[in-house]
């Protein structure tokens, strides 16, 4: 019987784990995590959870029992030190060895640090797990002053959390406006405003110099302008990048992430990886390359490895798609901007309830809805059918999604 191990127990790998015996895989299957959690969800992190509106067991994919009945064997807090894919076994932190048939590797991704003295300093904080965030949320409330290096999803997401609970919080950016890297213009015009109506203090072209987090609840941001900012907490959020070390060192393709095919396939037969590690073409864009940092992508990464193993048809290709949560505004994405030649608003880009789409001629490439659920939804199907688009009903709110196709 095919013996399948997972290396990484987050979204991913979890969702790897459960889809294989829901196929009907007999074999064993491993999963080892070097957490102490149970595969968990990390978005409520940044929103939910930090605020206190939800608990542990609002985030676990599925409660530990589901693993013992399902006869998976569940191994946390071990690390996966090295792969010999000529055996075909790793080894672990703990000085155990497994054997595999079939190795899935689903080591996510970890933050970023900022390449500058102080950035290595461990009173630094990262959100990227549940210890990061508790770490965190223990530092929030009245009369605490957050500071947010990095003005991404991330970033923003704990900003509004801060707030909620009563903290003051400024985001310091690098470049010119806020999810330069990831949204358009008129998104990052959108949440400035919005965070600045919530007291949040952002600061765009503001580069982080150096940082003295002096201890875990008095740190310095110094900026490259001079000017220094004092808080009680120092959050780095600038980005993650992925765990391939682990891949790379076994010999696999690696290119800023695991490189994998359509079935999440890398360049050892036996080998999969699935989920942020990876580098994946995304066949509703052409088959570009991308490494996608979301949920959306770690669900569909794990049916095709799962389908796969099992030996089931592929599913059909997804959009790639996102959210984030930051006050009572929703943002959904659905698709990818690059290669669009404009862009086109739907609806007042100062109030929830409006969209960007990016058009590349007749074809929408990617939707970004603030509150606009109609429009992530019409715009996801009409960007996985390639359905040609006129731009001037696209952008007359009145006109309905369904009636925006040529
Ligand atoms: P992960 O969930 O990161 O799991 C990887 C696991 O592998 C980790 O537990 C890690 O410890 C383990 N691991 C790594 N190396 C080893 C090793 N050598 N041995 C053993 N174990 C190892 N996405 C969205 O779509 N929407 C959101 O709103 C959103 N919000 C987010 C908010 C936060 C704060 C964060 C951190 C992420 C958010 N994301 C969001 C991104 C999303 O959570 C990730 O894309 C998703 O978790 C990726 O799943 P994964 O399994 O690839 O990686």
């Amino acid at each position: 019987m095919t013996k399948v191990l997972i290396i990484g127990a987050g979204h991913a790998g979890g969702t790897a784990a459960a889809l294989l015996r829901q196929h009907g895989h007999a074999g064993p299957i491993v999963l080892a995590g070097e957490e102490a959690a149970a595969p968990y969800q990390r978005p409520p992190l940044s929103k939910a959870w930090l605020k206190g509106e939800a608990g542990l067991d609002d985030l676990l994919l599925r409660p530990e029992s589901f693993y013992v009945e399902q006869a998976i064997d569940l191994r946390l807090g071990v690390t996966a030190t090295a792969i010999d894919a000529a055996a075909r076994t790793v080894a672990f932190s703990d000085g155990t060895t497994e054997t595999y048939d079939v190795l899935v590797l689903a080591t996510g991704s970890t933050a970023r640090r900022l390449p500058v003295p102080g950035g290595d300093d461990p009173s630094l904080l990262e959100l990227r797990t549940l210890k990061d965030a508790e770490r965190l949320k223990a530092l929030l409330g009245p009369g605490k002053r957050l500071a947010v290096v990095g003005g991404g999803y991330v970033g923003l997401e704990a900003a509004a959390s801060a707030r909620a609970l009563g903290a003051d919080a400024v985001v310091i950016e690098r470049m010119d406006r806020v999810l330069a890297r990831v949204a358009s213009q008129t998104l990052s015009d959108f949440f400035t405003a919005l965070h600045r109506a919530h007291g949040v203090e952002i600061l765009t072209s503001a580069e982080a110099q150096s940082l003295e987090a002096r201890s875990l609840e008095d740190g310095v941001v110094r900026l490259a302008d001079g000017r220094t900012i004092q808080a009680d907490a120092i959050l780095v959020g600038i980005g993650a990048q992925s765990c391939d070390g682990l891949a790379a060192t076994a010999g696999l393709a690696c290119d800023n992430g695991v490189v994998v095919d359509e079935q999440a396939r890398t360049s050892d037969p036996a080998i999969f990886a699935i989920g942020d590690v990876t580098n994946r073409p995304v066949p509703v864009h052409d088959g570009a390359r991308h490494r996608l940092e979301s949920v959306p992508n770690a669900l569909e990464q794990a049916k095709q490895a799962a389908a796969a193993i099992v030996g089931r048809p592929a599913p059909t290709p997804e959009v790639p798609w996102f959210w984030s949560d930051q006050y009572d505004v929703k943002l959904q994405i659905a698709g990818l901007p690059f290669g669009a030649d404009r862009q086109v608003v739907r609806g007042d880009p100062t109030a929830p309830g409006f969209a960007v789409f990016h058009l590349q001629g007749q074809r929408l490439l990617c939707v970004e809805a603030v509150n606009a659920p109609a429009e992530f939804m019409g715009g996801r199907l009409l960007i996985g059918k390639a359905t040609p688009v006129d731009a001037e009903r696209l952008a007359d709110a009145a006109v309905s999604m369904k009636a925006v196709a040529l």
